[in-house]
């Protein structure tokens, strides 16, 4: 199934690289008047102009059918990701394996996105059961963890999970560890690639049945749930950017005081006087939600914290140059200066460049100088590795019997997602690299902290996606789709109906919907009635004669009925 991707311009590339894990957004206003329907060449050369459905009223119970078709699952992980006053009021499923995104998004409820490896792994803690096939997601990690620390930790979303018990002493130090984008997507893409995870298996316990249980499967919202083993519809924490009061704001724009529920490391360094260490060594500042408040909240104190964003950040999936902590987080956490004293980034490069038979500054056709000075090439897993090592030495994680919680995001995966798909060799390439340098830091583990002393938790908060070239999926742009709404539902009162349309939800601005004389399930119905024809880039022409009156969305949901729909009675206690 593996495939290259075609080659790609450097402008898209860099394009991508802006973008890495942004799921990218369209904003309102896109279109102006005048530029209604897809534009398409004719056989005679001039373009013809092909007018966009005109919306019409709903029809009666059409939605709630639609959704409700849905496999249970699927509708059930939607629920769980939306919290009605922050999500879009719309919610969006395109039929699988259709995707909305202008890159490789993985957002989605469907199984490719959910599954992840869930693995516990510490000798002498944890029970060596190997496989186990119980149905479980990420909301049971951290009241597993309590668990294992015999405290007293609700669970909200979340179960503990019965094969990890507590141990006669607590361990020193649980470090989770999150493989961005490393659901089982990716690891049965290339099941040969590692053999490291794949040899601890029998000595640990693994989940076979694990998946993130929410939708949209977006980084923030995950890690939150990973953190607090309570879904966004609890966290608060539902998409990249999401309404605060009238206002869209992007999640960790104002550091921590956005993730409405306490983690697991809130608790219990509090209840502790804040004597464990508890810190949080990644990359983004959605990462952080794993962790803690840190100071923010009253009785915590200021976490450790590692992070690598843009130093004028405005777009907090975004990573930057050197290990830093910014803005709004500054004030809450800790951050290790030491940690920019550590070999540079080039340091590790020139691994990666030899690795393909010859040093040309090029990881396989990939200038390593263009993408980042090598930042989206397997360099960085080393490279962090190093970094989380020296802090772990130094800070004297699990060096003493006062358990630690260490929490550990490597991005690469995700990285190399957003950029080459899954079906890529360098998607291959940067599993193998960060399964070696899971094989190394276990080696770590055991000499700095000991086995016997540590439990090690291996996840990944969603999986990556596929070439549409390989799955078959119709991509649509969340710009395309934006422009054919506005077209739709023009706005006569000044300010645009629509806030913003992402991959997985739409965001309206109430006022001007209602000033239109819209609703949001007329919009949900155009949304439902919405075909490839209309959302092809090139028009109507790129799109099979057969397939152009397919529906592109198996369901368009309006925020508002979820909860009464009457096939999902989990939302009714
Ligand atoms: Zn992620």
């Amino acid at each position: 199934m593996t495939r290259r991707q075609p080659g790609r311009s450097i402008l898209l590339v860099s394009m991508l690289l802006a973008a890495a894990c942004t799921s990218s957004a369209a904003g309102s206003g896109t279109s102006g008047p005048g530029t209604s329907g897809s534009a398409t060449p004719a056989a005679d050369g001039t373009t013809s102009v092909v007018p966009s459905a005109s919306p019409r009223a709903p029809v009666p119970g059409a939605l709630e059918e639609a959704a409700c078709a849905m496999p249970h699952e699927q509708l059930v992980r939607v629920w769980h990701g939306v919290e009605p006053q922050r999500s879009g009021q719309i919610q969006m499923i395109p039929q699988e394996p259709n995707f909305l995104g202008s890159n490789f998004p993985h957002s989605g409820p469907w199984d490719y996105l959910q599954d992840v490896p869930l693995f516990w792994y510490g000798p002498g803690v944890v029970a060596a059961l190997g496989e186990v096939d119980r149905r479980s997601t990420i909301a049971d990690i951290s009241p597993t963890q309590a668990e294992l620390l015999d405290f007293d930790f609700p669970e909200v979303d979340g179960r503990a999970l019965p094969e990890i018990e507590t141990p006669a002493t607590p361990p020193r130090l649980i470090v989770t560890l999150v493989w961005d984008a490393g659901g089982m997507s990716v690891l049965d893409e290339f099941p040969d690639d590692w053999p490291v995870l794949r040899s601890l298996i029998p000595d640990g316990v693994w989940y076979t049945n694990a998946d993130v249980g929410s939708s949209p499967s977006i980084t923030p919202a995950t890690h939150a749930t990973i953190g607090t083993g309570q879904f966004p519809m609890h966290t608060g924490q539902t998409d990249a950017e999401f309404f605060l009061g009238p206002d869209l704001v992007r999640a960790g724009a104002l550091g921590p005081v956005l993730l409405m529920q306490p983690t697991l490391g809130d608790l219990y360094d509090r209840a502790l006087d804040n004597e464990p260490l508890v810190g949080n060594l990644s990359s983004v500042t959605w990462h952080l939600n794993m962790t803690s408040h840190g100071a923010l909240w009253g009785g915590g104190d200021k976490d450790i914290a590692v992070l690598r964003t843009p130093v004028e950040a405005d777009n907090e999936g975004a990573e930057g140059t050197v290990w830093n902590l910014q803005g709004k987080n500054r004030p809450y956490f800790t951050f290790p200066e030491y940690v920019n004293d550590l070999p540079p980034l080039s340091s590790y490069t020139e691994e990666v460049d030899r690795a393909d038979g010859a040093l040309d500054g090029k990881w396989r056709e990939n200038s390593i100088e263009q993408y980042e000075n090598g930042w989206a090439t397997p360099a960085r897993i080393p490279y962090q590795e190093r970094m989380i090592e020296e802090v772990i030495a130094r800070e004297g994680f699990g060096a003493d019997g006062g358990p630690d919680l260490l929490f550990i995001n490597f991005k690469a995966i995700d990285h190399v997602s957003h950029i080459w798909s899954v079906n890529s060799p360098e998607m291959q390439d940067t599993l193998r690299r960060q399964d070696e340098a899971l094989g190394r830091f276990v080696t770590f583990l055991d000499d700095q902290v000991g086995s016997g002393n540590y439990v090690l938790v291996l996840t990944a908060d969603h999986g990556a996606q596929f070439d549409p070239e390989v799955s078959g999926a119709f991509q649509v742009t969340p710009t395309q789709l934006a422009q054919d709404l506005e077209e739709a539902f023009p706005s006569s009162t000044g300010g645009s109906v629509f806030r913003a349309v992402r991959p997985s939800q739409v965001y309206l601005d109430e006022a001007a919907m209602r000033a239109n004389g819209y609703t949001d399930e007329q919009i949900a119905q155009f949304l439902l009635d919405y075909t490839k024809a209309q959302g092809a880039p090139g028009g109507p022409a790129d799109v099979p004669e057969h397939e152009r009156d397919d529906r592109f969305f198996a369901a368009a949901i309006p925020t508002s009925i979820l909860s009464d729909l009457v096939c999902l009675p989990e939302a009714r206690g």
